[in-house]
């Protein structure tokens, strides 16, 4: 038994008060102790939620990049396709491609019906305005 035991011990012999003081001040000390974990434990959880606000936010703007990217490739594999059938070409290929799955190398422009509302819309204004699509299309005609 070490000589603190011995003197407690003692003391409470005389005086059995004491004993109740010692208990006190010894749970005090425990909570001090106890708290002073407590504290260390909320200063971490403030560092990790920091740090998973941060984590949370530079996800938001990568979800956020990604949607808006979703949405162009969205766009452009529409026009894609509007054009590709004004001309009558393969969307997957335009006859550029290699091993198409779609028109097994085929696919160029008039490989397919031309989709007639696709075609006024997209390509009859760039012929009707440019002056030497016409003047092949007339010596073609005349020749
Ligand atoms: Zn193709």
């Amino acid at each position: 038994m070490d000589i603190n035991e011995v003197l407690k011990e003692k003391l409470i012999a005389q005086n059995p008060k004491m004993g109740q003081i010692l208990e006190l001040m010894q749970q005090q000390n425990q909570t001090e102790k106890g708290n002073d974990s407590f504290e260390k434990l909320k200063m971490l959880n403030k560092k990790l939620t920091l740090a998973l606000r941060i984590e949370i936010g530079k996800n938001k703007s990568l979800i956020q990049e990604m949607d808006e990217l979703q949405e162009d490739y969205k766009f452009i594999d529409r026009i894609n396709d509007d054009l590709a059938s004004a001309v009558g070409a393969c969307p997957n290929c335009w006859g550029i491609l290699k091993d198409c799955e779609i028109c097994d190398d085929n696919g160029g422009p008039g490989a397919y019906p031309v989709n007639k509302a696709a075609f006024i819309k997209f390509v009859l204004p760039i012929i009707k305005n440019t002056q030497w699509i016409n003047q092949v299309v007339v010596k073609q005609s005349e020749g």
